[in-house]
């Protein structure tokens, strides 16, 4: 009777949920993500405040930020976690949007695998779905990436994100700037360096027609001006080892010490003059500089900045041309970058260094302002997503319109097709085009409005108009398109697949196989309180010092 004996070929200590089992726990882990995430869609969706085990604040409704600021153990809820990520990356916006359609995309495979359908009858519904509902998508998108769409596509994507009171002015500024670093329709988002300062108000802030080094330079007595700028990039310290580490020599001989110290004197004095012999007149160290090389260089009318950032590094090399040097010994003329002009300033009590007219102009920086380092904050996250919408948009050349407009389009024309699929796919697709209402159904919620009737009014306006959309401030349904109300078609292109892709990776587990305490949560232990009803509060989330959400 060897067939009684069980067979055991995981250690122990393993948790083991078969079929059924694995996918439920697997759904509800996906949906409770969503549901943490829900109330913040939309202009006027909620803010969390997240704070962490070293007690930093921060106030967003970024659902970018929100995630990745949690600390997200669950596996599943992390592969969700990774689909926000490309989202972000891909798209700088619709961070939010993606995760709430997967979510709903779940919970509806619940329901269909309930009623008895296999789960991988309802990935091959959804992937219908899925394409059906792009070719809808393209469908009603626009041709436009003109000054006045891409104004309006910033705006849209900072609405509700705490910057409202500055949002032309800084829309405004983001569009100079991506309109300035943008090649052959092509926008490389490192070539804008946002710079944050604070003190003074959101109205206060400017744009550089350039690269902004957020430091100083090196020595006071340097020059604070120089046109005609030659540029040395250093990736090499203009120092010596430390002496009291290095030495193998007897310091405490005092012939010895003097003869090291004239011949560490004389290799400092080496390095700069290869500096100065390269015709160089402002050099960006990436390491450090000498005392005694920083007076040499400053006695050849150098201005120098030691430690720059290799970001700012690798913004210089494309802006002026230079190249960055490893070895001092090897600097010429030919590694040497341009700029018009490179200039120290003081903008409130930070000293900043300017190079600006570079030869090839790829390179803007935006000097944020604001009262304090939280709406800084804020307000930077509101600008990335404006940054990410106008480059996206550029690149495309192709825009959607706002409000849930798109998401009815899309169900509509789902709704239809799946009446032209015989077998059980129809129900999977019917439930596709169910799921993608979850943004204008979010949005309504929001903003305080009943979700079925606002559903039920797009449903009915978009027979006139496909730009129907639900307006959160007024809550009515409108001409989203007449109140400028635009986004990248990407956002919503992107958001539907990664969202597509992460369920079906779900639907298609059916074994899960986890050591013993992986699914479990720390923080929620022994709070003391049942979360098994509560949305966002689940064994696997809320950890992290976080509080549990609701
Ligand atoms: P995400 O992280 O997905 O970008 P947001 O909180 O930025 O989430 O909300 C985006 C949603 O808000 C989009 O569906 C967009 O169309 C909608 N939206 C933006 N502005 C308005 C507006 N004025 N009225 C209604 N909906 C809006
Ligand atoms: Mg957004």
């Amino acid at each position: 009777m060897a067939g009684n004996q069980p067979i055991y070929i995981l250690p122990e200590g393993t948790d083991r949920f078969l079929g059924r089992d694995a996918l439920r726990l697997n759904i509800m882990a996906g949906k409770a993500l969503a549901e943490t995430i829900r109330t913040t869609l939309g202009p006027k969706g909620m803010d969390k405040m997240l704070v962490d085990s070293f007690g930093d604040v921060v106030v967003t409704n970024d659902g970018a930020t929100i995630l990745k600021e949690m600390d997200i153990v669950h596996p599943t809820a992390r592969m969700l976690v990774e689909i926000a990520k490309k989202q972000e990356d891909n798209v700088g916006d619709g961070t939010t949007t993606a995760i709430i359609i997967a979510g709903e995309l779940l919970k509806k495979a619940e329901e269909l695998i309930e009623m008895g359908i296999h789960p991988s009858t309802i990935v091959i519904g959804y992937q219908l779905a899925l394409a059906k509902a792009l070719d809808k998508l393209f469908d009603i998108s626009i041709s436009a990436s003109d000054k006045e769409t891409l104004m309006k596509v910033a705006m849209t994507a900072m609405t509700g994100k705490g910057s409202d009171k500055a949002k032309d002015y800084l829309a405004k500024l983001i569009v100079e700037a991506v309109t300035k670093v943008a090649n052959n329709g092509e926008v490389d988002k490192k070539d804008i360096n946002i710079q944050r300062i604070t003190g003074g108000t959101v109205d206060d802030s400017f744009l550089v027609d350039g690269i902004l080094i957020d430091k100083g330079k090196a020595d006071d007595s340097m020059p604070k001006e120089i046109k005609n700028a030659k540029i040395a990039l250093l990736k090499y310290p203009l120092e010596i080892k430390d002496l009291e580490t290095d030495a193998k020599i007897d310091l405490t001989n005092p012939l010895q010490r003097q003869a090291f110290l004239d011949n560490e004197e004389e290799m400092i004095k080496d390095m700069v003059d290869k500096v100065i012999e390269s015709g160089a007149n402002v050099l960006f160290a990436q390491k450090g500089i000498d005392d005694l090389a920083l007076h040499y260089l400053t006695r050849a009318g150098i201005l120098a900045i030691k430690r720059t950032k290799k970001s700012d590094m690798q913004r210089l090399v494309k802006a002026t041309g230079a190249q960055i040097v490893t070895n001092v010994e090897d600097l010429t003329a030919d590694q040497l970058g341009e700029a018009g002009i490179v200039y120290e300033k003081k903008i409130f009590d930070q000293l900043m260094v300017f190079v600006e007219e570079t030869p090839n102009a790829k390179a803007a920086s935006i000097v944020l302002r604001g009262s304090t380092r939280h709406i800084t904050g804020q307000i930077e996250r509101a600008l990335e997503d404006a940054l990410g919408v106008v480059a996206a948009t550029i690149e495309d050349d192709a825009v959607v319109i706002g409000g849930g407009a798109p998401e009815i389009a899309m169900s509509k024309a789902l709704k239809e097709y799946a009446e032209t699929i015989p077998g059980r796919e129809q129900l999977a697709i019917t439930a596709f085009a169910e799921a993608i209402e979850v943004v204008p159904r979010t949005l309504a919620e929001n903003a305080g409005l009943d979700s079925i009737d606002s559903i039920v009014d797009l449903i009915a306006a978009h027979e006139d108009s496909e730009y129907m959309g639900l307006d959160v401030f007024s809550g009515k349904v409108v001409d989203m398109k007449a109140e400028g109300v635009v986004e990248p078609q990407r956002v919503k292109k992107q958001a539907i697949r990664y969202a597509t892709e992460a369920t079906e990776m779900v639907l298609r587990i059916d074994d899960l196989v986890a050591a013993r305490g992986a699914l479990e949560s720390t923080g929620s232990e022994d709070d003391g309180m049942d979360h098994s009803g509560m949305p966002g509060t689940y064994n696997g989330m809320g950890q992290g010092g976080l509080p549990p959400m609701m």
